[in-house]
């Protein structure tokens, strides 16, 4: 299938599980896991209807910045940021999802603040407590929210996970229901704040209906979409 052919059955599916659940699909945005796909691959997908990308490595995310790869979509940091790497993100993303600790929330306010602007912000949860992923412990995900919303140059929008690998079919279902209640959790203990927590980023190309399912609002596709990956070890 091609990659039109290929967005366009991932949305199919999304609008499918959305109605299963009586939800309304245009409430689940589809965000492409872009990498190691080209820019010029980048630009047909956004010309096939994808409306945000997300990015995992710097590196490649500044090279197609470069290209102007992005044009006409937003763009969402979906990986694993090093602090000493911050400056080349913040400001130029519309969403970091994957802040999983105060180290790094620090950081970016930082650097917000010495560009005088306002970055959106989810923090990412280690909803499988796995020592191997980054991400806040479910437990102590209230204080960081607490501690993101009093960051001036911060806007706290949600949460975002990456489950363990699924043990089969629906395997990943009790983690997204369970980051579905930390979800509405934060939202309920942050209104007296002027925050507004409307983003819950959940599921990948196995799971995505699942996540959809269970009330993710933004899903990461990557291999749905493009294909499989080459192997790659640096990640
Ligand atoms: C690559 C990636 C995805 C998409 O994974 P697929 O299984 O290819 O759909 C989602 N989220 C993050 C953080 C990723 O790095």
């Amino acid at each position: 299938m091609s990659l039109a052919e290929n967005i366009a059955q991932v949305k199919a599916n999304i609008a499918a599980a959305a109605k299963e659940v009586g939800r309304d699909p245009s409430e689940i945005t589809l965000v492409a896991a872009t990498k190691v796909q080209t820019s010029d691959t980048i630009r047909q997908a956004i010309a096939a209807g994808i409306t945000v990308c997300g990015e995992n490595r710097v590196q490649e995310m500044t090279a197609h910045l470069d290209d102007d790869a992005y044009a006409g979509a937003a763009l969402h940091f979906i990986g694993h940021l090093q602090t000493n790497k911050v400056r080349q993100v913040v400001g130029r993303v519309d969403l970091i999802e994957s802040v999983g600790s105060a180290h790094l929330l620090e950081a970016i306010q930082a650097q917000a603040a010495k560009l005088d602007l306002v970055q959106d912000i989810l923090l990412e949860v280690n909803i499988g407590d796995e020592d191997s992923k980054s991400g806040v412990a479910p437990s102590e995900v209230l204080e960081l929210a607490r501690k993101a919303a009093a960051c001036p140059n911060v806007r706290l929008r949600g949460l975002m996970a990456i489950p363990p690998v699924a043990e089969g079919p629906q395997g990943n279902r009790p983690f997204f229901a369970k980051m579905r209640q930390l979800y509405v959790d934060i939202s309920t203990k942050m209104s007296d704040n002027d925050t507004i927590i409307d983003c819950l980023s959940m599921g990948m190309s196995g799971d995505y209906q699942d996540a959809v399912r269970e009330g993710a609002t933004l899903v990461r596709v990557g291999t749905a979409l493009f294909g499989p990956r080459p192997p790659i070890h640096h990640i």
